[in-house]
């Protein structure tokens, strides 16, 4: 079977209320292009009905459609990293299901990589999120520019569009927590952005609460860069030669310094709320150590980063369903 010119990547959970017209955009966007393609469903575990809903479109366009059934939600990106494994495409495009991301911006992504671009990624002209989604993103956004290489002008965005070196070089990885658009980035040779535009969500509800936005932001900053650690020991330094400052200005202070201007100084200097800094410091950074040390953790006892429960996908004798022995020895479901 020759590979499609794209393979168009896209997490699934809990989206049974928008899957129908995400369906309805999706497919006539994509047969317009004129290209060979195929869609990669990944179901991260839907406890609602999505997961039939994307058996029925399985079955209404079995030759372009394919499906893989996690048994649990493993997130977002993990469903993406296992797309990308199952995909074929020259050109992969990675969509969110809920239409904030208009399929029919994929034909523009395509011609930009037509340019000789290996990375396209999508900008939001407006972004139609909550404000503070908005005002964290930005955050975010700021705090990755100085502390990454990765240039991104909105690393939230997943409308993209990346070759088949660099999914190549994904599939390649074996990391287990990441974040797809920076991983990719640090493959890409020459990388570019267009704007896109970007909608509210057609139907259901954000899956991220604010703990596990946290999460992946730490997925992005402590994935890619070390420098919170450097930041962390340069801080310690300064602290310990701010503190050999105090020490001398106490005994000069003591010793030969006028009362008054005593006082003022022990003012300036309020060892409470100093104490009060330095342990909030002190367990920031502790925090931030264990931040690493989990990851390498969850790195080191290499498990599985995902289970795949089924594939349904249309091989050259027909439709089938695949179902994997690891699934099948670990049915139960995750709460
Ligand atoms: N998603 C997923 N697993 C998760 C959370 C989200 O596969 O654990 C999918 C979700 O179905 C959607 C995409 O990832 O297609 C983006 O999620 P969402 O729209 O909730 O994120 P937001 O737009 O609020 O950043
Ligand atoms: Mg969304």
């Amino acid at each position: 079977m020759s590979a499609p010119a794209v393979s168009v990547v896209i997490p699934v959970y809990n989206e049974e209320q928008g899957l129908e017209n995400l369906f309805a955009r999706l497919y006539p966007a994509l047969d317009a292009l004129g290209l060979g393609y195929e869609v990669i469903f990944v179901d991260d575990g839907s406890r609602d009905r999505s997961a039939a809903l994307l058996r029925g479109q399985f079955q209404k366009r079995p030759d372009v459609t394919r499906v893989v059934f996690f048994n649990g939600n493993f997130g977002q990106h993990m469903a993406i990293l296992a797309g990308f494994e199952h995909s074929r495409g020259k050109r992969i495009v990675t969509l969110d299901a809920d239409l904030q991301n208009p399929p029919e911006e994929i034909g523009r992504l395509l011609a930009k990589m037509g340019e000789g671009f290996d990375y396209v990624g999508g900008v939001r002209r407006e972004r139609r999120d909550t404000t503070f989604r908005r005002w964290a993103s930005q955050a975010m956004n700021w705090l990755r520019e100085r502390i990454t290489n990765i240039r991104m002008t909105d690393q939230g965005c997943m409308l993209r569009a990346y070759s088949r070196d660099i999914i190549d070089a994904i599939n390649a990885c074996r990391e287990v927590n990441t974040f797809i658009p920076a991983l990719a980035y640090t493959f890409a040779q020459r990388p570019t952005e267009i704007a896109v535009e970007h909608a509210l969500r057609s139907a259901g509800e954000s899956k991220y609460s604010l703990y596990r936005l946290i999460q992946l932001n730490f997925d992005l900053i402590t994935g890619f860069s070390i420098r919170p650690l450097q930041m962390f020991s340069l801080f310690g330094m300064l602290v310990a030669a701010a503190s050999v400052l105090a020490y001398v200005i106490v005994i000069i202070q003591r010793w030969i310094l006028a009362e008054t201007f005593k006082e003022a100084l022990l003012a300036v200097w309020d060892r409470d709320i100093l104490q009060f800094f330095l342990t909030g410091m002190l367990l920031f950074g502790l925090g931030l150590i264990g931040e690493y040390v989990g990851r390498i953790y969850e790195q080191v006892r290499q498990r599985p980063r995902y289970l795949i429960q089924a594939i349904l996908e249309n091989q050259d004798s027909g439709s089938r369903i695949q179902d994997s022995g690891i699934a099948a020895r670990s049915a139960a479901p995750k709460s």
